[in-house]
Parts: C-alpha cells; structure tokens; sequence
C-alpha cells in the first residue's frame, strides 16, 4: 500500500453508484480517486427525473420491484445502513409522492450531485475525468498495488482494490478480468409497435391498462396508468415498466377504457345509442375518447367514422376498445432508454461486500452488474445501495 499506508481505492465510473462507493470508501479510511470518461462526474444524474432526480422508492420490494430481485434483497440485508437514511445523513432531505417516489426537497437533481460532492470533497476523494479507462489488469511480477488502471492514451494508476462502476453497456471492462457477462439491450424506454392501428395519435395521452403477451399468447406483464401515443409506438410509465419485458413478435393489448368491464360498457353503449341522436360513430364516441382515438377505434372494428351510429356492432366495438392489440417491434427509441438490462452476471459476485468471486479485490456496483428495476426511484436506489455496500468492502483496510 501507498500513500502513508493507506489503502489505495479506485472507483471507475463516477455516476450515482460510483460517488456513493468513494464516499464509503473513504470513510474507511481509504486513499479514493475516481476515474470519469466524461468531463465531469453525476452527468445523468442531473438528467433523472426529469432535471428533479427521483432519487428512491419509499416502497421497495426486491422480489417484486427488479430484474434478479433476490440478488438485490440479499445486498439490501447486508448494507449497513439503508441508502435512503445514508443520503439523508449526508444531507439530502427528500419529499415522497403518493407512489412512495422520493424527489429532494429542492426538487432540483443538481442538489443531490451536490449533497455527494460536498462529501466526496470533504473526505479527500480524487476526480480524475476525461479519463476513460480502457485496460484493468493484475501486475502480474506480484508488485504492489496490484491492480493497473489505465486509459487510451497510455495515462495509468495502481490501486489495491477497485469498485467497477461505469454503469450502460460495460460489458467488455468485466471480460478483462472473464467475468460472466449477460448482454446488454436497453429497457424502461418507449415500444416501437405496429403503426396503422395508431396513425394520427401522435401525442395524444389517455389512461389506460394494458397486458403484454408473447407470441404463444401467454401473459407476460400487465399494468396501468398513462399511456402516450407516438408516431413509432407508445411512451409512458407504464410503457416504459412493461418495456423490461418485451421482445419484438409479442403484442401489447390495450384496455382504452379500464375503468368499466366489457358487460358493463356494452350496457351502457345500448343505453347511450338508445337515448341519444348520434350523428355518427365517431360521434358516438365524442365524450369518451379524443376525436383521433374515436377514428382509430372506428377502423379497428370495421367501422367507417362516417357510417350512422345505429349500424354499429357495439359487441365488436367493446371488444376493440377492451382489447386494442398492437404488435410490438421492439424498443421505439433507445437513446430515452433509462436503463439497461444485461451486465456483470450477479452470481459471480458475493452480495454481502459485491466483492467479485474472481478476482478479489475487485468490487462492482451499479447498472453495469445485471441488475434494473421499474420507473419509481428503483434505479437509482440499486446504485446509492451497491455503491454503499461496494465501497464499504473495497475501502476495508486489508487484514495483513
Ligand atoms: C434520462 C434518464 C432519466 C432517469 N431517471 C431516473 C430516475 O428519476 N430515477 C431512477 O431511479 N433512475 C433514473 N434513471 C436511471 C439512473 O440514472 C441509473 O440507474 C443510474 O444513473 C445508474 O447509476 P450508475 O452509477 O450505475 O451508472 P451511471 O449513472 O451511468 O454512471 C456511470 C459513470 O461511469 C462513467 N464511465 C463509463 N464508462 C467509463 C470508463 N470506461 N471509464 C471511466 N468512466 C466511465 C460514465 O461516464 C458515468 O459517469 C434515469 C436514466 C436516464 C437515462
């Protein structure tokens, strides 16, 4: 060990998981730098939640809430703290909406970059950015620190334990060492999806439910909430929930309206055609729906928009309206994709200190092991978690 005996901590990737792990490090006592490709460290952070940082989830439910959940509730058992009460001691005091999401009591995404870099300057962290590192490797004549750290361009540092945390696709960082990886596609975006059934919808938001089915029709995931039209597809929440689950070839189906069951709502249109003077179909449907999505209701069930309302076959426009199937081609647009499924294999790591089972020493945290959660907090909540847990390890002062 360097620097006055002290242990020499590399973080790379100074994001929400790699800020929290320098932070824990260094309150073990270790010499941190973190390594940043951008030129400065937290840039997503300050994009998330749109400019306000939905930083956690209130109501976290491993099993339930993330992709290899019961990797997640074992980490969560063995973190010290909880990430939450953790950001609240550095600092950042947060307000939770009705769904449990916790923003900052700011409101402003740059305040909880803040809250970590007035710790990470308080306890002597390094930043090194513009620094993208491309090699990790073990000195292999026994030298110490063991583990050489270096960029392109040939710049390099020694440190005696790592936290690898550079969230996205950092797949070919963890094949420097062989660890298992899963490969990476992005999720919690928009669906690209059969584009005639929703011609002219675009931007048009309306609530709704919908099931997600795969090609043999079994059922994949379902929920509710708002649900935005687009040229390419659909967008929302519970879009962007449901994009953690979907494959091209399998088909999204609607409920346009999820408030009424189907015997209910044909009992209520033979009600509405019997009581009314209706100019049209899609008159018909004028109070219910948004004129565009009255029209797109009507060429799904065959309907010309023109037609008289007495010639439609309600039973048929209930089916439709219940059951609005669209086929999905896949995510609709990569670059608003909020996470990335696939990463770092977790079994490859122990849960209690993230410390690889390969390669001691070496720790990962963050997006870039295989694990992501919903919309909610979910996301963010892992990285400040690993990122306590990883750091908290790598900064141990070795035993010899
Ligand atoms: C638009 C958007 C909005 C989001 N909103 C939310 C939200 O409100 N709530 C929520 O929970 N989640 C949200 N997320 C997800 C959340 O941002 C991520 O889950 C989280 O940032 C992951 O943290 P991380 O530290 O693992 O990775 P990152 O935040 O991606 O940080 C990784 C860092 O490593 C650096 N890096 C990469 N490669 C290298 C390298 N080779 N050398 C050195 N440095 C490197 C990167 O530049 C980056 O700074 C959002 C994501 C996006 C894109």
């Amino acid at each position: 060990m360097a620097a006055g005996n002290r242990k020499q901590v590399a973080v790379i990737g100074g994001g929400a998981a790699g800020l929290m792990a320098a932070i824990a490090a260094a309150r073990q006592g270790a010499n941190v730098i973190i390594y940043e490709a951008a030129d400065r460290v937290g840039k997503k952070l300050l994009r998330t939640g749109n400019g306000r940082c939905n930083y956690a989830n209130e109501r976290i439910l491993p099993l339930k809430d993330y992709h290899n959940g019961e990797f997640v509730a074992q980490v969560q058992a063995a973190a010290p703290i909880d990430p939450i009460m953790e950001l609240e001691r550095l600092g950042l005091w947060g307000r939770a909406d009705d769904a449990g999401r916790l923003y900052p009591l700011s409101n402003k995404a740059n305040s909880v970059l803040n809250v970590l870099r007035m710790h990470t300057a308080r306890l002597g962290v390094q930043e090194r950015c513009d620094f993208p590192v491309a090699d990790i490797r073990l000195d292999p004549s026994g030298v110490r620190p063991p583990f050489i750290v270096s960029a392109q361009d040939g710049r390099f540092a020694r440190a005696d334990a790592l936290v690898l945390a550079p969230g996205g696709d950092s797949n070919a960082l963890w094949r420097l060492f062989s660890h298992p990886t899963v490969k990476c596609h992005p999720v919690l975006a928009p669906l690209a999806t059969a584009s005639a059934p929703i011609k002219g919808l675009s931007d048009i938001r309306i609530q709704a439910s919908a099931k997600l089915t795969s090609p043999d029709g079994s059922c994949k995931a379902q929920d509710s909430g708002e649900l935005l039209f687009r040229d390419y597809g659909v967008s929302g929440i519970m879009i962007f929930d449901l994009s953690r689950y979907a494959s091209a070839g399998d088909m999204l189906h609607l409920d346009l309206l999820p408030d009424f069951d189907a015997f209910e709502l044909l009992d209520r249109f033979k009600k509405r055609l019997e009581a009314g003077q209706w100019p049209s179909a899609v008159g018909f449907l004028e109070g219910i729906f948004h004129e565009r999505v009255s029209q797109a209701v009507c060429r799904a069930a065959h309907i010309a928009p023109n037609a008289p309302a007495t010639s439609i076959d309600l039973a048929e426009l209930v089916m439709v309206i219940k059951d609005f199937p669209l086929l999905v081609r896949g995510i609709g647009d990569a670059k608003q994709a909020q996470a990335m499924r696939g990463g770092a294999t977790v079994d490859a790591f122990d849960p209690v200190t993230l410390e690889s089972r390969l390669v001691p020493g070496l720790h990962g945290a963050g997006e870039s092991l295989d694990v992501d959660g919903r919309c909610g907090g979910f996301n963010l909540y892992w990285a400040w978690l690993s990122g306590l847990v990883a750091g908290t390890h790598a900064g141990l002062p070795d035993a010899d």
